[in-house]
């Protein structure tokens, strides 16, 4: 295993100061880099996206498990240390400049991969909202690994009946499994953020049939949108939604926190065009 420079000894000499536009909060402590790092499994020879590397902690963790990881960063400042990282590892680091936001990474990999990330609140949101949406399942991806908001985190692993529970929650659970795999303190941060953290890990899972994915985000927004409103209110604007809680036997006195998920995908498959007779 090659001798690396400690990561605050990287950051200084590459001045790397946290630009807080870039929603930069780094990890220096090595112990638990290399725990977040475990979370996927055993990863000699797999392939690991990695999105936000900065200075690259997260990325040497990845690297000593053995991974080869595709990282993609918009921050050219961290491009050098990067690039002595790779040398450190040959042949396993690939570094992208760009935003991940703008960039797909279908064409990046021959075969399954791994998503592994440290990003801004907002980043992270967007990206994992869209690596759980979409028709085509299961994903390419073979497991997330995601720093959030610890907050967040309690959102994505929401139970019904819960004050957390909600489209992010139902998003994450109707086709894939999150737990929080990590408890992360403010103060292993650099710069500490105000809030706790926590690493999420997902996997996908088998896909209910005869649902399409579309039509039950259309159920869970509107009835959410109006989450203490009764069912018969929320969902009335929503075609099918309200003969389809009557076929289901759902009391639409009901609000939508109270409805678990395989409630909600019982009412996105009456509603699906192969089950209403509409194309
Ligand atoms: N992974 C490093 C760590 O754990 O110490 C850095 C984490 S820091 C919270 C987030 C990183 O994501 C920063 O390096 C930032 O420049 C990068 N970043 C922010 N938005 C991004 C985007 N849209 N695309 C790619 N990288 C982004």
């Amino acid at each position: 295993m090659p001798e690396l420079p400690p990561l605050r000894d990287v950051v200084n000499r590459h001045g790397l100061l946290a630009q807080k536009s870039l929603g930069q909060n780094f990890l220096f402590d090595e112990q638990l880099l290399a725990r977040i790092a475990a979370v996927p499994g055993p990863l000699k020879d797999a392939d690991v996206l990695e999105v936000g590397p900065g200075p690259g902690g997260l990325t040497r963790a990845l690297l000593r498990a053995g991974a080869r990881v595709t990282a993609i960063e918009m921050d050219r400042r961290c491009l050098p240390a990067l690039a002595e990282l790779g040398e450190a590892f040959p042949g396993q680091l690939r570094v992208i400049e760009g935003d991940a936001l703008k960039f797909d990474p279908a064409g990046l990999f021959g075969g399954p991969y791994h998503i592994a990330a440290n990003l801004p609140y907002n980043v992270g949101t967007a990206l994992f909202t869209g690596w759980l949406s979409g028709a085509a399942w299961p994903p390419r991806w073979q497991s997330l690994t995601l720093m959030f908001q610890h907050e967040v985190a309690e959102r994505i692993v929401a139970q019904a009946g819960s004050d957390a529970y909600g489209r992010l929650a139902i998003l994450a659970q109707w086709r894939a499994s999150p737990r929080i795999a990590v408890k992360v303190h403010r103060s292993a941060f650099t710069p500490p953020p105000k809030v706790m953290s926590a690493i999420v890990h997902v996997t996908p899972a088998a896909m209910p049939a005869g649902v399409s994915a579309r039509t039950l985000e259309r159920v869970t927004e509107a009835a959410f949108g109006q989450r203490r409103k009764m069912l018969r209110q929320s969902l009335k604007g929503l075609p099918g939604a309200l003969p389809a809680l009557e076929a289901l036997g759902i009391d639409p006195s009901r609000r939508a926190e109270t409805l678990e998920i395989a409630e909600f995908v019982a009412i996105a498959r009456a509603m699906s065009p192969a089950n209403t007779g509409q194309t």
